[in-house]
């Protein structure tokens, strides 16, 4: 069972099937009878993230990515929150990428401090600079696939090596990039995080995230998860399972479509500016090429003239719907600054590039051409 297509489907799938059930069963049960368990961490409860509906989504998320290990966790901030808890202590310093999706800027920016934890912005298309930023405490570096709003390509060969070379824990969100398109276990990343929210899920109708990589270091994550109680119930756990079937058909058609409709944006004369690594003009598009199966199913984009054109033109777009979040089969339209980035200082959004016109569109799997000719419309007249 090697490929990504078959390991979505069959990997820790129960065998034997459990009555012959064909798809996994709910176990909604908080607590399991008591068969000998030695330590607190293996008794059979949701809370302790170990009943069948995650013991199954563990192994077929950790097959996703070609990782040893995995586990699922009640969103992706707890994913996120909880690796990080697990990975620094009080006095430990983390390095990290400049432009983040907004919920772990903030959780960076003004939680960390309250246990303890420094952290310094770099740069992560300049490994050179890195080194500057180093501190005898610094245990982690952290970025993320695709940057979330702008489709950065972080220089992900170079983390990698850079942690192997300093001894730090390698961190990646890989939300954007789906199992699909990246598998950082595979160039020797050692945890990759994800909002199962998005595209692992894929339907927009419950929140989850996971942690996926090397086993010491998920097992320390579990640990404090046990601890911290961000747990998925398992009729989200069976939710997730659904979808994650169908990832490979949804992902590569969104890749498809995406890279069509952001063509046309690039193209077309009221568009000043589209953001897509997929586009041979993206500054990163090589890189990208190189690193990726696809360039995912997130394009984003100015258009001439202010807010009030980008507002304009939301408003008159009728198959996306205006909301935040990304990923699913519904295309999600949105600007950053008024969702996913309003929680950051407009001097930080300024500094970073992501100006309030900015427009994030999230490709679901309605027809592209539907797509294309509803932005045709909207576009004319603003
Ligand atoms: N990482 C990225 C890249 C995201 O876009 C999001 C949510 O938008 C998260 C993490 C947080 O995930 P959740 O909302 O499932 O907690």
């Amino acid at each position: 069972m090697s490929r990504l297509e078959t390991k979505l489907i069959h990997a820790g799938e129960p065998e034997p099937r459990i009555h012959g059930s064909v798809s996994m069963p709910i176990f909604q049960s908080a607590t399991f009878e008591y068969t000998d368990e030695m330590d607190y961490h293996s008794l059979k409860y949701i809370r302790l993230n170990n009943t069948p509906n995650h013991v199954a989504l563990h192994q077929k998320l950790a097959a996703s990515e070609n990782a040893k290990a995995a586990l699922v966790t009640a969103s992706g901030m707890a994913a996120i929150s909880t690796a990080l808890l697990t990975i620094l202590s009080a006095g430990d310093h983390l390095l990290v990428q400049d432009c983040l999706y907004g919920g772990t800027h903030g959780f960076i920016t003004k939680d960390l401090g309250d246990f303890g934890m420094t952290y310094s912005f770099i740069n992560a298309d300049d490994p050179d600079s890195w080194k500057r930023q180093l501190r005898p405490k610094t245990r982690g570096i952290y970025v993320e696939t695709m940057s979330n709003p702008l489709l950065q390509v972080p220089d992900l060969r170079a983390v990698v090596e850079f942690a192997k070379a300093h001894g730090l824990v390698s961190l990646i969100d890989n939300t954007f990039a789906s199992p699909v398109n990246f598998r950082p276990s595979e160039w020797g990343f050692d945890l990759s995080l994800h909002s199962c929210t998005k595209y692992l899920n894929g339907h927009s109708d419950i929140v989850a995230g996971a942690v996926i990589g090397r086993d010491d270091l998920v097992q320390n994550i579990k640990h404090r998860l046990d601890h911290l109680g961000g747990s998925l119930d398992p009729h989200a756990a069976f939710l997730l399972h659904r979808g994650m079937k169908t990832l490979a058909v949804r992902v590569k058609f969104q890749n498809e479509s995406t890279l069509t409709i952001a063509r046309f944006l690039k193209d077309h004369s009221a568009v000043a500016r589209v953001h897509d690594p997929g586009l041979e003009t993206h500054h990163r598009h090589a890189r990208a090429r190189e690193l990726f199966d696809g360039f995912g199913g997130v394009v984003s984009f100015e258009l001439k003239g202010g807010v009030e054109q980008a507002q304009q033109f939301m408003r008159r777009t009728t198959v996306p719907i205006s909301a935040p979040s990304l990923g699913g089969v519904e295309t999600l339209i949105t600007r950053p600054v008024t969702t996913s980035h309003s929680g950051m200082s407009s001097e930080d959004r300024q500094r970073l590039g992501i100006s309030d016109r900015l427009i994030r569109l999230s490709v679901g799997i309605e027809a592209t051409e539907d797509i294309i000719q509803d932005f045709g419309q909207a576009l004319a007249t603003v």
